[in-house]
């Protein structure tokens, strides 16, 4: 029997969907199921309006140019709710498009801005006649965690002002081929390039935006069943 409940928000999740990024939530029913925690997932997309008092986790997948352009209009839209959401310690997981939109900006393959809201400190450019594709592994080492996915992305993501990478590239090229850093980590907000879906192979994480959410929703003292080799 459930102890706790989450409730999900599937930002534009009828739009962002790429390479199977929607598995992410089937991951997190799953792993919260184990923790007795039930999950409640609802679907915002384009001219819905973002409730941050409503969700205690937000999942916002991938995408390529072409829904990234439309949503890049949309959720100008959902800006301060979805600032208000992360300023208040709100979790997220967002992938590849999702992730970049949650910074300044996108350079489209075509040499298009796409406009980001800023929520996040990183912005991102593109490279010519060129994509990072393959697999990739990256180590965390605070949490002393290591994260094995799949990357496909045109975009060179740089961090900015308070953004700490996910992880080191072990293997692969991560944010932008250059600086060895993977995703991001901004508050209670994790992002990604890592397709797969990420959490299906990297159920620790999983476990942990989990473990995040209840947190935020019903405070630290919490009587959870562990998994197997979770630390945190
Ligand atoms: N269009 C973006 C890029 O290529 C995002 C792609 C994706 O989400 N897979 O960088």
């Amino acid at each position: 029997m459930a102890n706790y409940e989450l409730n999900i928000a599937h930002l534009y999740g009828n739009l962002m969907n790429t390479y199977g990024d929607n598995g992410n939530l089937l991951m997190l029913k799953y792993v919260a199921e184990k923790m007795e925690v039930s999950c409640h997932t609802e679907i915002v997309s384009i001219h819905e309006p973002f409730d941050a008092d409503k969700y205690d986790l937000v999942f916002f997948g991938g995408g390529q140019d072409f829904e990234q352009l439309i949503i890049s209009k949309d959720i100008q839209k959902k800006k301060d709710s979805l600032i208000n959401y992360i300023e208040n310690d709100g979790v997220m997981l967002a992938i590849c498009g999702g992730y970049q939109l949650l910074g300044h900006y996108y350079m489209g393959a075509n040499g298009e801005k796409i406009q980001g809201i800023s929520a996040l400190d990183h912005y991102t450019l593109s490279q010519e006649n060129n994509r990072f594709i393959g697999d990739i592994v990256i180590h965390n080492e605070e949490f002393n965690e290591t994260y094995y996915g799949f990357e496909n992305h045109n975009g060179r993501t740089f961090l900015g002002e308070g953004e700490r990478p996910l992880g080191k590239v072990v293997q692969g090229q991560g944010n932008n081929g250059e600086d060895q850093s993977e995703g991001v980590i901004y508050r209670n907000v994790f992002g990604s390039y890592f397709h797969g879906p990420i959490l299906a192979r990297n159920e620790k994480l999983a476990a942990r935006l989990i473990r995040l959410a209840l947190e935020q929703r019903y405070g630290k003292e919490l009587d959870l069943p562990y998994l197997e080799g979770q630390t945190a």
